[in-house]
């Protein structure tokens, strides 16, 4: 399988150079040159199979030469072997008809986990064949960088770097990154927004002082392999109801537009899906322009679901290339105008190929408190404000009687059990496999939201490649 940029200039890649290279060359993201699709009878005959070898069918075709059948149902067992319930992602019934799709059993409570636990192994194993070291920078609203530093922490030929913005984390989400101490771990905490550390991130792919000593890797969801391993449960939830012959919508609390976008590819793949119902919080510019085209960025608003508090979602460029017909040198153009200008209006073409499949609903903070009440009233389930919201906006859908409705589950409650407790006057504890997370020591760096003091600490303490 061949991978072309969203910006119509990178070279291709195969599936290996995708998941070590992170952003394409001339700014813009991977994708598959074409979507692999699946019969309806195809999808039918996976029901009823392990998660692991689920993922392995669904993954196969975007691995293509990559790796063999056989070692990637070796990565697959081996990375969600780790997680701490057996079906990886069960479904729990809230009612008639909505459901919740618990994606949080893995090692840091989010569903990160799900993608990351593989993509560390699939950093191991490429580096291990090519040798080498890979330094990966991110930027964290909270879940990915523990999700990430858990995955690569101590393995061989990697390091990572993880910028969050300073105390707009939680404090279980930060402990979760800065007590790792492995000696490949570095996290650094900026003054600064989410998007500030964002755009610092992506401006280092494009800093040849930077590119040219190290080998940058990017474990955002601007990393394609992180993407793929989330078709995944969409499938695994839809056989469970009755899908492939009957049609489930899907309520995706969004920040970055990479869960919500992986339920497009297994619609693209030919999964039956109703529809996709992109959940906001207060941070609407996703539900500005997919309900009126007004693509532009304001002011982060900071929440209690600090994962959604994001105003530029980096993979919502991989939506507008798709459904706006592919054309890599306009979308590069329309993108340079979006960087400048932080607004964009999107092309009819992309309106219409988005709102075959995607609607959207906002929530505020009111409406965030009152369905983690109805959960916990109506069904006994503490939900984190995440969930919360995404369930908010599955309740709001007008969807033929039918169709179930899954929110996806994206962290567990105990990771914002301060905002459930508010909510419910319930403080959902901790699991056991996170153990004695507030009594190890912490590290981390602070630096100011600048990009040379950043830019500068990473080479000054960077492995070059
Ligand atoms: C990352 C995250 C999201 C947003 O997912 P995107 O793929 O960035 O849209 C939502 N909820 C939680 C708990 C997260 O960690």
């Amino acid at each position: 399988m061949d991978y072309i940029s969203t910006r119509g200039s990178a070279p291709a890649l195969d599936f290996e150079g995708v998941t070590l290279a992170g952003l394409a060359s001339d700014g813009g993201l991977y994708l598959p040159r074409e979507w692999p699709r699946l019969s309806q009878d195809e999808i039918a005959a996976l029901a009823g199979l392990p998660y692991p070898v689920l993922a392995a069918r669904i993954m196969q075709p975007f691995v293509g030469e990559s790796l063999s059948p056989e070692r990637l149902l070796a990565l697959c067992e081996q990375a969600y072997g780790r997680f701490a319930h057996t079906a990886v992602t069960p479904l729990v019934q809230l009612d008639q008809r909505n459901w919740l799709l618990e994606l949080f059993h893995g090692p840091t409570l989010a569903f990160k986990d799900v993608a990351l636990q593989l993509l560390g192994l699939l950093f191991e194993e490429f580096l291990g064949r090519k040798g080498g070291h890979l330094t990966i920078v991110g930027a964290t609203s909270g879940d990915t960088g523990s999700a990430a530093i858990d995955a690569v922490a101590g393995r061989e030929g990697v390091e990572i770097f993880m910028l969050h913005p300073k105390g707009r984390v939680s404090d279980v989400q930060r402990r979760q990154m800065t007590t790792v101490l492995a000696p490949n771990v570095h996290n650094i905490a900026i003054d600064g927004s989410f998007d500030d550390a964002q755009a610092m991130v992506k401006r280092m792919f494009a800093d040849p002082a930077l590119t040219g000593r190290f080998g940058l890797g990017a474990v955002n969801s601007i990393n394609w392999a992180r993407l793929m391993a989330q078709v995944v449960y969409y499938f695994a939830a839809a056989l469970q109801l009755g899908g492939p012959a009957r049609k489930v919508a899907f309520a995706v609390p969004t920040g970055n537009f990479g869960d919500v976008f992986a339920g497009y590819v297994a619609a693209r793949m030919g999964l039956p899906v109703e529809r996709l119902v992109v959940a906001t919080n207060v941070n609407d510019i996703l539900h500005r322009a997919l309900t009126d085209g007004d693509y532009s960025a304001g002011a982060v608003t900071p929440t209690a679901a600090p994962s959604m508090d994001i105003q530029v979602s980096s993979n919502f460029e991989r939506l507008l290339f798709d459904a706006g017909g592919r054309d890599g040198i306009a979308l590069a153009e329309q993108m340079k105008g979006f960087e400048a200008s932080r607004a964009m209006r999107l092309t009819n073409a992309q309106r219409q190929g988005a709102s075959a499949l995607f609607t959207s609903a906002r929530a505020d903070p009111g409406d965030m408190a009152q369905a983690m009440r109805w959960a916990w009233e109506n069904c006994g389930e503490t939900i984190d404000p995440h969930t919360a919201i995404g369930l908010h906006a599955a309740r709001q859908q007008d969807l033929p009687d039918d169709v179930p409705v899954v929110t996806l589950a994206t962290a567990h409650p105990a990771k914002f059990r301060d905002a459930v407790e508010r909510a419910t006057g319930f403080r959902p504890p901790l699991p056991l496999r996170v153990g004695e997370l507030f009594e190890r020591e912490e590290r981390m760096v602070e630096l100011p939201g600048d990009y040379d003091a950043v830019a500068a600490y990473i080479a000054g303490n960077a492995t070059p490649r």
